[in-house]
């Protein structure tokens, strides 16, 4: 089925300036059927174009929708801004070793400077000196103090991170995710919005 976008004549006009909501912002937030949130805030959101499959799939309904419209020659819908599951899932019992969640359970911060920009992994026991992908050695860092810090370990270079790195769990994940506010999803996101797959030790 082709979706094609249809503008809205009547789109909001704020102070005079015209303002569309972008269509890659129309995500989604998932409730599940107890209408809780599925997961932690942002992974409770989909594309707009996973929500619309789902409805089409009898998987979920429509508890909300924004003023925008996908139209195909045959129908016509706003986007879905609030889904819920049809069916139950029961929430995991542990937050899964993901790029994402460690990210979230450090707030979305480098470690050792507070930059939220440029974020990826750093081990504290560098691999080439052992150290293991997991929850209690890896650290959000932004790339200069990766690069920074380089092979070395903490007391060698005087880096230490903020917080020992810790295997959280899901409500303090689920903590985390609220302390940011509802309609902030930072630039940083985006590319794990979608990606949550499980890290190799
Ligand atoms: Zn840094």
């Amino acid at each position: 089925m082709l979706l094609r976008l249809w503008r809205r004549p009547q789109a909001q006009r704020v102070l005079g300036s015209f303002r569309l909501v972008p269509l890659n912002s129309c995500h989604a937030l998932v409730l599940n059927a107890d209408y809780r949130p599925l997961s932690y805030f942002p992974l409770s959101l989909w594309p707009w174009h996973e929500a619309v499959k789902a409805v089409f799939m009898d998987r979920v309904d429509i508890v909300s929708e924004y003023d925008r419209e996908v139209r195909s020659p045959t129908f016509s819908m706003r986007l879905p801004s609030v889904v819920a599951l049809k069916r139950y899932v029961p929430p995991a019992k542990r937050p899964a070793f993901t790029r994402f969640n460690v990210f979230l359970r450090d707030h979305f911060a480098c470690q050792y400077c507070g930059a939220s920009d440029d974020l990826t992994f750093d081990h504290l026991v560098p691999r080439s000196r052992g150290g293991r992908t997991t929850w209690e050695n890896v650290v959000t860092a932004c790339s200069v103090c990766n690069l920074a810090k380089g092979g070395r370990l903490a007391h060698e270079c005087h880096m230490h991170p903020r917080t020992r790195p810790y295997r959280p769990t899901v409500q303090e994940l689920q903590e985390h995710g609220r302390s940011f506010p509802p309609n902030y999803l930072h630039h940083s996101w985006h590319d794990f919005l979608y990606w949550d797959s499980e890290l190799e030790p």
